[in-house]
């Protein structure tokens, strides 16, 4: 069965590894809604690009991830232009890296509401509609984060291996209703969530950015290159594909060999 006339909603998907998700389901004929911050002219024209390029209803939805209610309100605007959530992608996420004892109240706040609890609340206001339908597809871009820790990076780590529970959770309730769910864990993909953390990985372990990049980022990927935002967006696609009806609950990492050791 092809996913083509689907329905989406991609969290995060103004940027990075959400964008990818978005424009490989448009490509395979799946309507989308995306989501995130930015300036609103470049987020229209990717909205627009989605549409003209690949020939499907793309729509904008501004939800702040840390807020239930628009997130309610981005599902709502999912059932009134598509019936409802098909495919689910949460994708939104934030980082922040600082030693546990000096990591800021507010960013463990905003990064257990963005990295985890959003998650909750998508999927929640989701099932409904992907039950009525007795198919649908929850795809959790947690993390090697949620299976293993790194340094500095309480909040993060706490969030992902919640989500990697909550996908495993959903995954058993939600199995005889034709509905799967399932984890994607990447090791690091060079997207500006990436970039943006270097300053602080170089201040917290006494190093150059460069030296980031070579021995903390790329040291336990054994293929040493960045994972590809394609690498998870092809996989994204297989998850919703027939070849994947019986994979659920699983943790899928694509991360260049850093847990096989
Ligand atoms: P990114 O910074 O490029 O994109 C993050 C997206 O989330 C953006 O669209 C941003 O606007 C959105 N966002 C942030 N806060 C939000 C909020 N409050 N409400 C709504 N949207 C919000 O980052 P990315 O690297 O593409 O990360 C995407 C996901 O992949 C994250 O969950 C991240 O944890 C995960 N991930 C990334 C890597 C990596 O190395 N880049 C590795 C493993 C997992």
């Amino acid at each position: 069965m092809s996913i083509k006339s689907k329905s989406a909603v991609i969290t995060g998907s103004t940027s990075g590894i959400g964008l990818g998700i978005a424009t490989a389901l448009a490509k395979a004929g799946v309507n989308v809604i995306i989501n995130g911050f930015g300036e609103s002219a470049a987020i229209e024209h990717e909205r627009q690009n989605l549409e003209k390029t690949y020939q499907v209803k793309a729509f904008y939805h501004n939800a702040d991830m840390t807020k239930p209610e628009q997130i309610q309100q981005m599902i709502a605007l999912a059932q009134e232009k598509f019936d409802g959530v098909d495919i689910l992608v949460n994708n939104a996420g934030i980082q922040h890296v600082q030693v546990i004892d000096e990591f800021p109240d507010k960013k463990w706040d905003d990064i257990i509401a963005i990295n985890l609890s959003s998650s909750f609340h998508t999927i929640k206001a989701s099932v409904p509609s992907m039950k009525k339908k007795g198919w649908g597809r929850i795809i959790n871009i947690a993390s090697v984060h949620g299976l293993v820790a790194s340094p500095f990076k309480a909040g993060y780590v706490a969030a992902k291996h919640g989500l990697v529970g909550l996908t495993k959770v959903a995954a058993l309730d939600l199995a005889t209703h034709g509905i799967t769910a399932n984890a994607i864990c990447p090791g690091y993909v060079d997207t500006p969530l990436v970039r943006k953390q270097l300053p602080d990985q170089a201040k917290e372990y006494g190093i150059s950015e460069d030296e980031v990049i070579q021995k903390v980022i790329l040291k336990d990927h054994f293929i040493k290159q960045f994972v590809k935002i394609d690498d998870i967006a092809d996989l994204t696609l297989f998850l919703c594909s027939d070849a994947a009806r019986m994979m659920t609950g699983e943790t899928l990492c694509i991360d260049g060999g850093w847990t096989a050791h």
